[in-house]
């Protein structure tokens, strides 16, 4: 399941999260995960942290979604790491691409 949406696409059907812009002001929307598609086996907590790292790193890389770091065939950072995690500092965490690595890291 998708990470990222825009539109009139739903929460749970299409994604999980999301971010955009308005302007200069940018933002994420982490909607509360009550499908097994965006808990992917987890507890709620750590998926809504899982979900926020994804998409607080595309934030910062691609704030204007498709205009940074985009890969035309894969998408965002997130997008080819999506569903693998981690733990930094205690806190569930997805792992992002790195091309000087080839891998998520
Ligand atoms: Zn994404």
């Amino acid at each position: 399941m998708s990470l990222r949406s825009w539109g009139a696409s739903r929460s749970c059907q299409s994604y999980c999260g999301y971010h955009n812009h308005a302007g200069s002001l940018y933002y994420a929307v982490m909607p509360y995960p009550s499908c097994d598609g965006c808990l992917g086996g987890m507890a709620v907590f750590d998926a809504l942290t899982c979900t926020s790292s994804h998409e607080l790193c595309e934030a910062i890389n691609d704030p204007v979604p498709g205009s940074g770091w985009y890969d035309d065939t894969h998408g965002e950072i997130g997008d080819i790491s999506a569903w693998n995690f981690t733990h930094v500092a205690g806190y569930n965490v997805q792992l992002e691409w790195s091309n000087q690595q080839g891998k998520c890291v």
